[in-house]
């Protein structure tokens, strides 16, 4: 028998997740977002489900062909761009838009040979300060590429630093249409958080909308709103079994460091996950977990095949039950992926993307 370890991708909710999204922006067209395997979803798993998107936006190139190889031929995004000069040969090949960031991406294009002009996002560095170019210097960068018989269609975007956060994005917007007024060309601005939070405000919205987390199903401003509240379902569970079951006495301890010691009698499932599954070392006493569908916690240090959960909630578990790390559980409960992100201090996108390779991935038929 392989070891009991599984994860589930669930189809239903990632159309549901990208209707959401399209309700959140009525008029703008949407990118899936793709990144990363499909935020370690898998790009083959998530296709058919989020084939009703307007394209597809992602930043690897074998990940842009490998879409282009599942017979998409609508449009997908570079949002990095090229990254060597020969990456615009394969743009031109499977006709892929690209991010222009830099005036070295300029320089490339500028010397690249091809019969078909290719579609372009020119990026604003409105304060994010990773990619792009300045507000001052963007109009400059724009009349360069727009003078290049190797450009087509120019569009304008730029990316939020603080979209879920306190700070917002109006400072960041503002740069943004300050320094594009005069320019002609389709916008796209928002991340799932922007979109969620100020797509229906109608300067925000613009053409195009770049939605990665929430078709993931987790709330990119959690916990000051959760995916439940945000009208978002889980796309991912990750499902194992208990395989040993320990009964401790007052004092005994539990794992590597005896990070956790009980204080009294008390059962201990052995749970068939660790961090070698992509569950994170980190997550302490206390994270939430769900065995045959019931809400417990994690004791002591995850190691790195196994980790043990607390019983006490759960009597007539033993080996063999269900252990439900997030996702779906048994008889409709659920455990979000942000709420154990939120108890290991990261993010759902980390957990998500971290799925290891050695974890078995079915795809259910909802
Ligand atoms: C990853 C990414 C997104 C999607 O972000 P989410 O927070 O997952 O919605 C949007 N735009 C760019 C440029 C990105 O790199």
């Amino acid at each position: 028998m392989p070891r009991p370890i599984q994860a589930t991708i669930h189809p239903g909710a990632l159309r549901a997740n990208l209707e959401r999204a399209r309700r959140a922006a009525p008029d703008a067209r949407v990118w899936a977002v793709v990144k990363a395997n499909a935020y370690g979803h898998g790009i083959e798993r998530v296709f058919d489900a989020l084939r009703g998107a307007d394209g597809f936006a992602l930043l690897d190139l074998a990940e842009a062909q490998r879409v282009r190889e599942l017979g998409w031929r609508g449009p997908i995004l570079l949002l990095e761009g090229a990254f060597e000069p020969r990456d615009l040969e394969l743009c031109s090949r499977l006709s892929l838009w690209h991010a222009v960031h830099c005036d070295a991406q300029i320089d490339w294009l500028a010397s690249h040979k091809t019969h078909a002009p290719h579609r372009v996002f020119l990026k604003m560095n409105s304060g994010m300060n990773r990619l792009g170019f300045p507000p001052e210097r963007f109009s400059a960068a724009w009349a360069r590429l727009s003078a290049l018989p190797q450009v087509d269609e120019i569009s304008l975007m730029t990316h939020f630093s603080d979209a879920d956060g306190a700070r917002g994005i109006v400072h960041q917007l503002r740069a943004f249409q300050d320094a594009t007024r005069d320019l002609p060309g389709e916008r796209s601005v928002c991340n799932s958080a922007a979109l969620l939070r100020h797509g229906l405000e109608a300067e925000v919205r613009l053409d195009w909308v770049r939605a990665g987390i929430a078709l993931y199903g987790s709330a990119p401003d959690h916990p000051e709103r959760t995916a439940q509240a945000w009208g978002l379902q889980p796309t991912m569970t990750l499902a194992a079994r208990l395989i040993a079951v320990q009964h401790l006495q007052a004092g005994d301890s539990v794992g590597y460091g005896s990070r956790f010691r009980a204080e009294g009698p008390m059962s201990v499932g052995v749970v068939a996950c660790g961090y070698a599954d992509g569950y994170p070392r980190h997550a302490p006493t206390g994270t939430p977990v769900l065995v045959d569908g019931v809400r417990t916690r994690v004791v002591g240090r995850v190691s790195m095949d196994m980790l043990t959960v607390d019983l006490t909630p759960v009597p007539s578990a033993g080996i063999g039950s269900e252990v439900t790390l997030w996702g779906r559980g048994p008889g409709g409960a659920v455990l979000p992926v942000d709420e154990v992100a939120q108890a290991a201090q990261t993010i759902a996108y980390e957990l998500l993307c971290a799925l290891a390779q050695r974890v078995p991935v079915v795809v259910s038929d909802d």
